[in-house]
């Protein structure tokens, strides 16, 4: 009999599967109903031999030593800090919006503290910042939210920024320095030889076992196990029974190019008329040399696979009825993006699993030692 199922192959689960396999000696099944392992980050070679991304580009970053220490176990890194550019007003200009991008777009030569002052002027300064339209409003003014963030906005979320909570548009911050790039966290670097391999390595233990093309519909009666980790997303595990969680999903259109590099970083972002919102060239990303260039344009949409939960107070109240449903279950845990319905990055969630590892075998020894357990909050 396993100790665990886990379903779900993304970070939220392989942490889990890795830490109680190796750590906690438990014998584990993971499983996907994908066909392959590594969730949202999968990467893989495309027909012309270069490294994409399956699900849209992944950049790694954190501030926690203890994530980049731990993947490190897993992965050799290549240093790597990703710049975006906006393609406002016909020209392409750095975001997040800093010194460079204000003096290119109006032509000016403004120093640090001239474009605070720049800001200053423009700003709409708000007493209480509650939505996504207020956070850009209050620091940088309507004329950049529109250039910048209004549209960009309205497509990836399906929604205008005035509906949606403040940290949608507080993950992009405003630089009155001349800093062009899109993240200023202490570990910056990407999985030298791809997510895939690195995914490979967490789950290369004896103790676990991965069942690919599986629902877990329909594996739960048939398979024993003392325990469940479950990172899908939280309503359907309770079969919607408070309604459905909304996501935005993406269809990624791939092209490869016949040019060694066809724009000029990484990502360029489209808050303009375009249906897509980005397009990703991946050997800027990934480091790899040829003579094809692969790139991925990204379309929001309502339907497909659920890749964003969306934060809005009215989703919140829902998504809250299933925390606490999960929480009267015992040996079922909720863990990672889906299961917590929070906009995650990969760091966040492996610091999430890493936590829920490290409550588990509290909770297990409180047992060994007390007869009873410590309540585990999801
Ligand atoms: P997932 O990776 O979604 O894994 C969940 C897995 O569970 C999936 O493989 C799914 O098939 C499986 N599953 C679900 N239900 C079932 C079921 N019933 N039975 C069996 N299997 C099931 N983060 C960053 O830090 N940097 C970035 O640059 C970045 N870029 C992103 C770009 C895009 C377009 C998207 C969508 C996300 C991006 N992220 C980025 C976020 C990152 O993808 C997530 O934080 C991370 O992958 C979440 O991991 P997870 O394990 O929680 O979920
Ligand atoms: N955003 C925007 N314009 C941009 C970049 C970001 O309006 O050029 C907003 C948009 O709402 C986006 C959010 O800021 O969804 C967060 O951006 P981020 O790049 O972090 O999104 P992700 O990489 O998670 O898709």
């Amino acid at each position: 009999m396993f100790d665990y199922v886990i379903t779900g192959t993304g970070f939220a689960g392989s942490v889990l599967a890795e830490r109680l396999a190796s750590h906690a000696h438990k014998k584990v099944l993971i499983i996907d109903k994908r066909n392959h392992i590594g969730g949202n980050t999968f990467d893989y070679y495309d027909e012309h031999g270069i490294l994409v991304h399956k699900y849209g580009p992944h950049i790694f970053h954190t501030n926690s030593f203890d994530v980049f220490d731990y993947l490190g176990k897993f992965t050799k890194w290549r240093p790597y800090e990703h710049r975006v550019l906006a393609s406002v007003d016909g020209q392409l200009v750095p975001i997040p919006i800093n010194q460079n991008t204000i003096n290119s777009l109006y032509g000016l030569n403004l120093n640090s503290d001239e474009v605070a002052e720049f800001f200053n002027t423009k700003a709409e300064k708000k007493s209480l910042i509650k939505t996504s339209e207020d956070v850009v409003v209050n620091s940088v003014g309507r004329e950049l939210y529109d250039k910048f963030f209004k549209h960009y906005t309205q497509k990836q979320w399906g929604c205008d920024p005035c509906e949606l909570d403040a940290s949608v548009t507080a993950r992009v911050p405003t630089r009155t320095n001349r800093d062009n790039r899109y993240f200023t966290d202490v570990y910056q670097a990407m999985p030298l030889y791809g997510y895939t391999k690195m995914f490979e390595n967490m789950l290369a233990h004896p103790n676990i076992k991965i069942m690919l093309n599986t629902d877990y519909k329909e594996i739960a009666d048939l398979i024993p196990h003392k325990a469940l980790i479950y990172t899908g997303p939280i309503d359907s595990y309770f079969d919607y029974c408070y309604g459905t969680l909304p996501y935005r999903s993406i269809n990624f259109v791939f092209e490869t190019l016949d040019t060694e590099f066809v724009q000029p970083t990484g990502t360029v972002n489209y808050p303009t008329s375009q249906a897509y919102t980005r397009i990703t060239e991946f050997k800027y990303l990934t480091g790899q040399k040829h003579k094809k260039t692969s790139v991925v344009y990204e379309y929001p949409t309502a339907c497909g696979d659920p890749y964003y939960p969306i934060p809005k107070a009215e989703n919140n109240i829902i998504y809250k009825k299933y925390k606490t449903l999960a929480e009267t279950l015992s040996n079922v845990y909720f863990t990672g993006r889906l299961g917590t319905y929070k906009y995650y990055n990969m760091d966040q969630v492996v610091a999430q699993s890493l936590t829920l590892f490290k409550k588990i075998v509290h909770a297990q020894e409180a047992i060994k030692h007390n007869g009873h357990s410590a309540t585990i909050n999801i």
